[in-house]
């Protein structure tokens, strides 16, 4: 096992990942920027190195900063966290040939992964269902378009290859739209991620958002862990996440899970990754693939007992899984609520000092959060402060506990979102289960007038 990690990354997750260090008795060496010199993990952190001003591109984007502190501390391996350089298959290639264990995939995965056409051909390859669409790249001619969106059938969302962060992404409903909207989208996605290739799928009209967590290790085993429903987002970005999902059959998401594990032994896929899908109708489409830990993983650490960190950082030092998957057993339910230092209503980011932080507690309830009073959350990152997470034996139950934790968690001195937390946990639809991936943004158009 290592002694020593390096944690490029900040914010509640560079505190979860610290978590996992100390428990397995890593040492964990921070990087952190001017911004978040006053952070509670840097203060724990074994070792603390400053690399860089506020703004991201200074600091937690630098690659060189970050290798030269693996140096000085004599770190063995750097956990990239989520965002940042996490998903950056150069930064994962540098970090490996500066003599460094990277905490994820091979660079070549993350390559393959990050490109949205190769990672629609792998997985089709691989036998996982994907959304019908074009078979990879849109070719230049309008005929070839044209036959190929008639072929799909209409709506059709055109979709950078490069895409990312809900970027990226045109829908079109008439063939009279079809090419100015190709054109645009193509010159869209070269400004914006350096690569204008785009390609075309079925729109689907009213889908849930499920997918399913893996981990694999260098031993040809790989698990899935479950399903999460992601679905209550507000402009692609997820509110409100929960596992298992309500109301889809066991055996369904078993087939689906199976055939992404098989996948991961296909590619020769280690560490942890997210199978993303659409879910419309009763069948699962395959959209994206993330290769990293994300923001949602302690609802599947709450049913199942695992922890994702810390056997992402076994994985990266050889270890095998130490299960398999008749050994994945999943027990009651989980919800997590993101909670954003931001204007619950009109979504505006309100950084600045919490002058009181009262986390919630109590049986099943878990807050992953950095916070305390008289912290500034500053502005130039995301407006995340950290996660309430509850467990319990039914959906019912989860929610109710919700609903406590939520009376019970007490922010001042900044604006957070959880007023509309509180809404959402006793709101009919989503009480009722199984709500899509437009429901909150319709939810919010219905209610704007009493949220003026
Ligand atoms: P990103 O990498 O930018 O997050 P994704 O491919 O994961 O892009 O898509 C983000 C979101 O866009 C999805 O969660 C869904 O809401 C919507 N979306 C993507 N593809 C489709 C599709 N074929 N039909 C309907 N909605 C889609």
């Amino acid at each position: 096992m290592f002694k020593k990690i390096l944690i490029a990354n900040r914010g509640e997750i560079a505190l979860r990942i610290q978590r996992a260090c100390r428990e397995l008795g890593i040492k964990s060496v921070m990087v952190y920027s001017q911004a978040d010199r006053d952070a509670k993990y840097v203060r724990l952190a074994d070792e603390a190195i400053c690399i860089g001003p506020p703004p991201a591109a200074g600091s937690y984007l630098q690659m060189p900063a970050i290798i030269s502190a693996a140096e000085v501390s004599d770190a063995e391996a750097i956990h990239p966290g989520y965002g940042f350089l996490s998903e950056n298959a150069d930064f994962a290639e540098r970090v490996e040939q500066s003599g460094f264990v990277f905490i994820g995939p091979t660079a070549q995965s993350i390559r393959t992964m990050g490109d949205k056409v190769s990672a629609k051909q792998a997985m089709l390859a691989a036998g996982v269902p994907c959304v019908p669409g074009s078979e990879g790249e849109l070719p230049d001619d309008p005929t070839e378009v044209r036959a190929i969106a008639s072929r799909i059938g209409y709506p059709v969302i055109i979709k950078a290859a490069g895409g990312g962060g809900g970027r990226g992404m045109r829908v079109v409903h008439t063939e009279a739209a079809l090419l100015a909207a190709v054109q645009m989208t193509k010159s869209e996605a070269q400004a914006a991620f350096g690569n204008p290739a785009v390609y075309m799928e079925k729109f689907l009209e009213n889908p849930r958002h499920i997918e399913i967590q893996v981990l694999a290790d260098n031993h040809g085993r790989a698990i899935y862990l479950g399903e999460r429903d992601c679905s209550m987002q507000r402009r692609h970005q997820k509110v409100i996440e929960e596992a298992p999902a309500f109301g889809i059959e066991r055996a369904l998401i078993d087939r689906i899970g199976q055939s992404c594990a098989n996948a991961c032994q296909r590619l020769g896929y280690r560490g942890a990754g997210t199978f993303e899908f659409l879910y419309e109708n009763g069948e699962f489409y395959f959209i994206e693939m993330n290769t990293r830990v994300q923001v949602e993983h302690p609802v599947t650490e709450m049913i199942t007992g695992i922890d994702i960190v810390q056997a992402q950082i076994r994985i990266a030092a050889g270890e095998p899984l130490p299960y398999q998957q008749s050994d994945v057993r999943l027990h009651g339910h989980a919800i997590e609520c993101r909670i954003n230092a931001e204007d619950p209503y009109k979504f505006i980011p309100s950084p600045g000092k919490v002058s009181t932080w009262h986390p919630p507690g109590g049986l099943g309830v878990r807050v992953d959060s950095h916070m305390y009073s008289g912290y500034t959350v500053p502005p130039n990152y995301d407006s995340m402060i950290g996660k309430i997470i509850v467990h319990a034996d039914t959906r019912e139950q989860a929610i109710a506990r919700m609903n406590s934790a939520l009376l019970e968690t007490v922010v001042e001195g900044i604006k957070t979102n959880i007023p509309l937390h509180r809404e959402l946990m006793v709101d009919g639809g989503f009480v009722a289960g199984g709500t899509n991936i437009h429901y909150l943004e319709k939810w919010l158009e219905q209610h704007a007038d009493a949220h003026k």
